[in-house]
């Protein structure tokens, strides 16, 4: 069965070009019944603090990217790690390195003033080691081999190949006992049965090193597929300066889950001219020969394309249930049930409206706004003698419908029209304006029905003064 892993550093946030992998990794595993295993990459103690670990729990929990068992961490597997270490020692494909650091500086220093490139020169591989220095720790390094080539086969990148004799001995544990970071994921991987890497080009390099290891150890490598990395909407790679980096503020803008699993699946993967894809579509078409070879751009307004369809498509208790929050924030206080019922009786009418959470939840303030009205200028601009004379017809007009519907007071606007000579909009608008304080906004009868008669009437009231 297909094993697949998500191994990020715990940096504070879920970075968007890991939750692109992460994705990749899951629709995999899901696409064809395997396992998707989260592996914390938490070898840098002063980085990997608990919130910084749940930063990235919550990123993946929120885009709905469950993982398969518990979250493994990669420092406490550091014995294991240095008990593959001296294994290899064991069996010759690795040996202890006595170098001291004044003697590596040295070495280096006389390669650059040669002009080679600076790799270690194998000064301890073939070295009798009862020539050790006393009270020296040694360092463990891989036996690596000096003639041939090491090929990676990758589904994205192709076959990538480097000459064995560019590569040094890498070092596998360091004088202190602990692994180093090729070491640990390759022992790590391969422990946890992982059959399929999926990550980030910029670890192509450290494939090859990998796959020296495993060759050592005898173990058969796993597939890789190494995805080019995002890029900003300007083409350069993604960077601070770019704003959004984590899934965090992707999720504060106002953007839904499966947006995001949508947009994040097309950014670098694509299936004919398909933009739309749902999550259960993408399961079983996902594969890794799909994914593109050149860096994706980030495209601010297709996502705001697809977000708007995606909220389209969402139930409207679910809509009320994530913007409520943000509602109540903007107010400073709770939403009565009343006014819940109230928002969940307007959905239909804000969300085909809107492309994020963010402009639902200030395009829907004016439901709930305290008397009398705050009116944006051009709204105040539309109430002038004339239409406070006609909004006084309309509170009459209104004040004796039997049946408070959108429908009926739809009819008795459009009756009032014909009879006055006036255009709908001339009549709507300054209702508008009254109902909502802004020109803009779901259709203006829509918004009447949902406020309710005694409201409706009392904003029609304050606007004619
Ligand atoms: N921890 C690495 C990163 O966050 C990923 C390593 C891997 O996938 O092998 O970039």
């Amino acid at each position: 069965t297909i094993v697949t892993r998500f191994a990020p550093s715990p940096t504070g946030f879920l970075h968007i070009g890991g939750a692109r992998t992460a994705l990749f990794n899951w629709l995999y595993a899901r696409g064809h019944g395997g396992k998707f295993l989260l592996r914390i990459e938490d070898t840098d103690r002063a980085r990997s603090t608990q919130a910084a670990v749940d930063a990235i729990l919550d990123g993946l929990d929120w885009l709905g990217l469950e993982w398969d068992g518990d979250p493994i961490s990669q420092f406490e597997r550091k014995d294991r790690h240095a008990e593959v270490a001296h294994e290899m020692l064991r069996r010759g494909m690795a040996y202890r390195c006595y170098a001291s650091p004044e003697e590596l500086e040295a070495m280096k220093e006389e390669q650059r003033r040669q002009g080679l490139p600076m790799r270690y020169d194998g000064r301890w591989r073939d070295r009798d080691p009862s020539e050790a220095p006393a009270g020296v720790n040694p360092v463990i390094r891989l036996k690596a081999p000096q003639e041939g080539e090491t090929v990676v086969r990758d589904h994205v990148q192709g076959e990538v190949r480097v000459q064995n004799a560019q590569l040094d001995d890498m070092i596998l544990l360091r004088s202190d006992g602990t692994p180093t970071y090729l070491l640990a994921v390759v022992v790590d991987d391969y422990d946890m049965g992982v059959t399929h890497v999926v990550r980030g080009d910029d670890h192509l390099t450290n494939t090859f090193r990998q796959l020296q290891i495993y060759a050592a150890m005898g173990w058969t490598p796993p597939e890789y597929a190494h995805v080019p990395l995002i890029h900003g909407p300007d083409g350069a790679k993604l960077s601070k300066r770019h704003g959004a980096l984590g899934v965090d503020a992707y999720r504060d803008m106002g953007y839904l889950p499966e947006t995001m699993r949508n947009y994040l699946l097309r950014l670098g993967w694509s299936h004919g001219d398909d933009e739309i894809i749902s999550t259960d579509q993408a399961k079983s078409w996902f594969n890794l020969d799909g994914i593109g070879r050149s860096p994706s751009r980030l495209d601010f307004a297709k996502l705001d394309n697809l977000n708007g369809h995606y909220i389209r498509q969402s139930d409207d208790a679910r809509l009320v249930a994530l913007v409520v929050p943000m509602v109540e924030k903007r107010l400073g206080r709770p939403l009565t049930e009343s006014e819940r019922a109230r928002l969940l009786a307007a959905m239909p009418g804000f969300k085909p409206r809107v492309k994020t959470l963010v402009e639902l939840a200030d395009g829907c303030l004016f439901l709930f706004a305290t008397r009398p009205l705050a009116m944006d200028d051009k709204a105040a601009a539309l109430l002038t003698v004339e239409t406070k004379a006609q909004l006084g017809e309309l509170h009459a007009l209104f004040s004796g419908l039997g049946d408070w519907t959108g429908a009926a007071l739809e009819q008795a606007v459009r009756d009032f029209a014909e009879r006055t000579g006036l255009k709908l909009g001339k009549v709507a608008q300054p209702l508008r304006a009254a109902l909502t304080g802004s020109t803009v906004s779901p259709p203006i009868f829509e918004v009447a029905e949902v406020l309710g008669r005694t409201e409706t009437l009392e904003r029609i009231d304050d606007a004619r003064k």
